[in-house]
């Protein structure tokens, strides 16, 4: 049985749905500790929110130096307690600060790496979707410590509450990890929409909305959902970059995914094709999404999506 550490994910003072993925995988492979970073003050708090998932202990470090020396202080952090307590498998969520993270412990701890896997058995053999979403990996750490980030959204997570036992450590922060400072940061502004990554619905549109976004976040307000875009949409400057869902945006996977004029690039696929119920609206029955659908709706999305919308409210 393996020893699991993860890197616990927070946004604000909360850890999020990908910590309890984190924990999920673990879980398959041993016991399941988690690394709680907070400022000074704050480690009580962030660790109280650490309580879903098989998570048999959080360990907690205090220090401002993850927020003033960013990465640097987390890997340096993450690998100290790794190694103290001879853990053999580290999960990251493979977000840009996860995967940067879990790059410096593999070249600190000299160990072999996996990112963006969409999947963990037991043995630790993982699964990757590559080249768009075309081709499916399944491959392995060599080396004693197995360092594997995970996509969001990608694992099922097991919402078990947990009490784990906490641990407070402390370290002395090498010269090394303190050499870049972050001078000052500002959080993303946020609307009234969950977080795309996060959301449970994602109702996206593309180049069928002709630049018109306005029937697609209706209905996903109606639903509460987040909204999406192809790249299409993004790269006319239609909808936000931030936004983009594929395979050079982000990877969501959502109980309910709605494409509205979106015709199913495999790009774009590569993006939403884990969502668990797809559901394809296009004014084309040849739209190559429909492929993937559960349902289909084929109409003009500014007809369609009010109707729906309607529906929605109406319940
Ligand atoms: C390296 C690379 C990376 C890429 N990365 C991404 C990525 O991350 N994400 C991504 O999305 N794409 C990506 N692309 C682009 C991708 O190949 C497609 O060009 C893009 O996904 C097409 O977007 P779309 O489906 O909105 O537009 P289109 O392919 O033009 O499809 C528009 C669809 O809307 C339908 N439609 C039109 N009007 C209506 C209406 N009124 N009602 C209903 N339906 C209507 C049409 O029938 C059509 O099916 C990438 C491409 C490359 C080369």
């Amino acid at each position: 049985m393996s020893s699991v550490l993860i890197l616990a994910d927070f946004v604000g003072e909360k850890a999020t749905k990908a910590t309890v993925e984190l924990a999920t995988a673990g879980a398959r492979m041993g016991e399941v500790s988690a690394l709680v970073l907070a400022p000074v003050g704050k480690g009580a708090a962030y660790a109280a929110t650490v309580n879903q998932g098989a998570i048999s202990k959080v360990i907690v470090i205090e220090s401002d130096a993850f927020a003033m020396h960013g990465v640097g202080a987390v890997a340096e952090a993450f690998s100290y307690v790794i190694t103290e307590k001879k853990a053999d498998v580290a999960l990251f969520v493979s977000h840009a600060f996860g995967k940067e993270v879990a790059g410096r412990v593999a070249m600190r701890l000299r160990a072999g790496i996996i990112t963006d896997a969409v999947d963990v058995a037991a043995d630790k053999t993982t699964t990757q979707l590559v080249f768009g979403g075309s081709t499916t990996v399944h491959s392995k750490v060599s080396t004693a410590l197995s360092i594997i980030t995970i996509r969001p959204n990608t694992i099922s997570a097991d919402f078990v509450s947990s009490v784990p036992v906490v641990e407070n450590m402390a370290i002395e922060f090498s010269e090394n990890s303190k050499k870049a400072t972050i001078k000052s940061s500002q959080p993303p502004v946020k609307g009234g929409r969950p977080e795309l990554t996060e959301a449970n619905i994602v109702v996206s549109g593309g180049r069928g909305t002709n630049g018109d976004f306005a029937a697609v976040e209706a209905f996903a307000d109606s639903l509460g959902a987040a909204v999406g875009a192809s790249r299409a949409a993004t790269d006319a400057g239609w909808y936000p970059h931030s936004h983009q869902v594929g395979q050079t945006g982000k990877t969501v996977s959502p109980q309910l995914y709605v494409a509205c004029g979106i015709s199913g690039a495999i790009q774009h696929r590569a993006g939403m094709q884990t969502s668990k119920l797809i559901v394809v609206v296009n004014k084309d029955a040849e739209a190559p999404l429909f492929e993937l659908a559960d349902f289909g709706v084929v109409g003009d999305l500014f007809a369609v999506l009010p109707t729906a919308t309607e529906g929605v409210k109406a319940r």
